[in-house]
C-alpha cells in the first residue's frame, strides 16, 4: 500500500499570496483576486490603520472577508533592532488589535522590513504565531521547511508570469507544489503594472486543479496532515483534528474527516 498526503480534494497544487502594509491599493487587489477565486493573506500594521493611505480599521473585516488578516507588527519597526520587550509588544499588540477587528485568532506574521533573528524566531511560537514570511524569492514550488522563515516563490515583479506558466503546467502528481507570491499592492500603482497581476490571475485563477488558500490555511492543513495517527500496519488511520485531510491511497483519493477513523486496506 502506498499512502501520500494531498491538498484538499486530492489536489497536488496550492496557490497563496501574501501582501503587506494594508495600503488603499489592497481594495483593488482584493477585487481582482475575488474575481478569479484566488486567496491571499494581508499582513497589517494595526497601529497605522487609517494613516498614510492605509485601509481604515472599520473596513478591515469586510474588505478581507474570505482572505486572511495577519500581523506585520503594530507600527512597522525593524524588530531585530528593538529591545526584546518592544518586539513582544509590537507583535502581540498587533495580534490583539487585529483580532478585535476580524474576530478570529490572528496567527500569521510577515516580518516588518524583513527583519528577524534567531531570538525572534524562537519567540514566535510562544506569542501564538504559526508561521512568519521572510523577504526574498526561491523561484521554487516546495513547501516551507522552516515555518518561521517561510520563503515565497517570487515577488510579483520577479518572473511572475513565467513562474505561473510553469506552475500550471506541472502534472507530476507524485509531488506537492506550492506557488507563493508576495508584494505590496501599492507597488502596482507605483510601477503602473496592474496588468501583471490581472494576467497572473487569468493564468492561475478559477481552475479546479489548484487549491486556493491563505497562508494560515496551508500551515493548518499541513499540521493536520502531520497529526494523523496511522496504525503500524497502515490498515487504518485516525484524524484527531477538526480539519478534514485528504490522502492518496494506491491511486485513490480518500478523505479523512475530522475526528474520524478510516480503514485504508
Ligand atoms: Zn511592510
Amino acid at each position: 500500500m502506498r499512502i501520500v498526503k494531498c491538498f484538499p480534494g486530492g489536489k497536488f497544487k496550492a496557490l497563496t499570496l501574501s501582501y503587506d502594509d494594508g495600503k488603499d491599493a489592497d481594495r483593488k487587489l482584493v477585487e481582482i483576486l475575488n474575481r478569479f477565486g484566488i486567496k491571499g493573506t494581508f499582513h497589517l500594521n494595526s497601529g497605522l490603520l487609517g494613516q498614510n493611505g492605509r485601509i481604515h480599521a472599520d473596513e478591515v473585516k469586510s474588505l478581507y472577508q474570505g482572505h486572511e488578516v495577519a500581523a506585520h507588527s503594530a507600527t512597522h519597526p525593524t524588530i531585530a533592532r528593538c529591545p526584546q520587550e518592544q518586539m513582544v509588544h509590537e507583535l502581540f499588540q498587533d495580534r490583539i488589535a487585529l483580532e478585535a477587528l476580524v474576530g478570529y485568532p490572528v496567527r500569521g506574521l510577515s516580518y516588518p522590513n524583513g527583519s528577524h533573528s534567531p531570538n525572534i524566531r524562537a519567540m514566535l511560537p510562544l506569542l501564538g504565531f504559526a508561521y512568519a514570511r521572510v523577504v526574498g524569492s526561491t523561484h521554487g514550488f516546495g513547501l516551507p521547511e522552516d515555518w518561521y522563515q517561510w520563503q515565497s516563490t517570487c515577488h510579483h515583479n520577479h518572473n511572475l508570469i513565467d513562474n505561473a506558466k510553469k506552475f500550471v503546467s506541472f502534472n507530476k502528481t507524485q509531488y506537492l507544489y506550492l506557488m507563493y507570491v508576495w508584494g505590496h499592492s501599492y507597488e502596482f500603482d507605483l510601477d503602473q503594472n496592474w496588468h501583471l497581476i490581472e494576467e497572473f490571475c487569468k493564468i492561475t485563477g478559477n481552475r479546479d486543479d489548484i487549491w486556493y488558500a491563505t497562508n494560515i490555511e496551508i500551515a493548518d492543513y499541513l499540521a493536520a496532515c502531520d497529526r494523523l495517527q496511522f496504525a503500524a500496519s497502515l490498515e487504518f488511520v485516525y484524524n484527531p483534528s477538526a480539519l478534514p485531510v485528504w490522502l492518496n491511497v494506491d491511486g485513490t483519493v480518500v478523505e479523512i474527516k475530522g475526528g474520524q477513523q478510516v480503514w485504508l486496506a
